[in-house]
């Protein structure tokens, strides 16, 4: 029964992605890409004229082009989406021994930048269609643990502060973020958004990342497009902006030769060189999404006709830049759509085609796993139905005809 349905699904897929090219080699599920774009005269540039490190013009340039397409004020570009995530936190007020409330669904990434400044995950739950924190669980989570004081919003449980809110924009489907920033408002905690994987969705024609006090968003390899490592601090916030390019930059006060810090500041700034490369991904980004719209819409026509299935899509008033598209298996016993997975992923495995399933949920890692926690049924039931899918633009092949 499992084998059969499980056949059908990883032929299905198979058939989306063979009308693209290279079909015979095995497929990942987004792989860089940099043909028909400015990349190595971008690069070579950086490396002629000696700009390859911690200052040079294709920085800048970036951080305008990120500010000029998500419609940010303020964009900082950083080493990696891990520090910027942790920049970030730290910049709302995130201190040694206070509390973030995070997903259970997420990269390793929000939590261990929630850990790198002595801080504690919480857990909230996340809701079935967004795979995001839920609102409603997360103001009734509230309710129950938390007490507003003069030194801040505590959990009653811990005796700790709670510091920061920092939903996640899973595989690039926008979070209910107004929900969500009600929630912060209420209770006074301000919103850090994990929009790492969401560069190109928008809720409410707003960039992910704008809602709160600030969003991040990653370029590593894997993500929509890469600066080989790299991040972005997006916010309309001055303050926060200044100070997070002033303790990204070792917090130096600028003078023409004196060394004078005046905190302790992070070498986190984006190197030149990733910039470049950078400046060449973003030229490239419109057709990227587009692209993947197609590929989104293959899929869908693909699974059409399968019954136990439904791919994911966004939430009314919501864009996805479908960075990851994802498949739901809609058995109605979690254990049984926990082996179906296992089938389909080892079928698929053995026809080259790399599937993922979803993450292991942040609260059952060793590190996180006595953190405190609200009760995760829906985290956990999702947890085993979720399949990621092959998703890369250049497996449309609408992307690679116009070069
Ligand atoms: C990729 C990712 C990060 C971390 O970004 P890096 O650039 O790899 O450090 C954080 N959170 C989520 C949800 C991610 O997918």
């Amino acid at each position: 029964m499992n084998r059969v349905l499980a056949s059908r699904i990883v032929s299905s897929i198979q058939d989306v992605i063979s009308s693209g090219p290279n079909s015979s080699l095995s497929v990942s599920l987004h792989e860089p890409f940099f043909d028909g774009t400015a990349a190595i005269e971008n690069v070579t540039d950086c490396i002629r004229t000696g700009w390859v490190s911690s200052a040079g013009t294709w920085v800048k340039r970036f951080e305008d082009e990120i500010c000029q397409f998500t419609g940010a004020e303020h964009a900082i570009a950083v080493v990696n989406g891990t520090s910027g995530l942790r920049l970030a936190l730290h910049l709302v007020g995130v201190v040694p021994n206070s509390e973030v409330i995070i997903p259970p669904l997420s990269f390793v990434a929000t939590a261990n930048a929630v850990a790198h400044l002595g801080a504690i995950p919480n857990f909230s739950d996340i809701h079935s269609s967004t795979l995001a924190l839920d609102p409603v669980a997360l103001s009734h989570y509230l309710s129950d643990i938390a007490v507003k004081t003069d030194s801040g919003t505590i959990n009653r449980r811990t005796n700790r502060l709670i510091s920061a809110i920092m939903p996640v924009h899973v595989f690039g489907f926008p979070a209910p973020i107004n929900e969500i920033v009600k929630v912060g408002l209420e209770w006074n905690i301000p919103i850090v958004e994990d929009a790492a994987e969401a560069l190109g969705s928008w809720s409410n024609n707003i960039h992910c990342g704008l809602c709160g006090s600030v969003g991040v968003i990653s370029f590593n390899g894997n993500k929509i497009i890469t600066t080989g490592g790299g991040g972005v601090l997006i916010t309309n916030d001055c303050h926060l902006a200044k100070s997070a390019r002033h303790l990204s930059t070792t917090a130096k006060l600028s003078h023409p030769w004196e060394f004078y810090h005046d905190s302790i500041g992070w070498n986190d700034r984006m190197p030149n060189l990733n910039a470049a490369l950078g400046v060449a991904q973003l030229e490239d980004l419109d057709r990227r999404l587009s692209a993947k719209l197609l590929l989104f819409q293959q899929y869908q026509d693909a699974f059409q006709c399968l019954s136990g299935v439904e791919l994911l899509h966004s939430i009314p008033n919501a864009i996805a830049n479908n960075w990851l598209i994802t498949l739901r298996l809609t058995n109605s016993s979690p254990i049984e759509a926990l082996s179906l997975r296992n089938e389909i992923l080892s079928l698929a495995h053995h026809s080259g085609i790399l599937l993922r399933p979803s993450w292991s949920l942040l609260n059952q890692l060793p590190m996180f796993s006595s953190s405190p926690s609200a009760p995760l049924p829906v985290a956990v039931n999702q947890s085993h139905r979720l399949i990621n899918l092959p998703s890369s633009p250049q497996l449309h092949p609408s992307y690679t005809s116009t070069f």
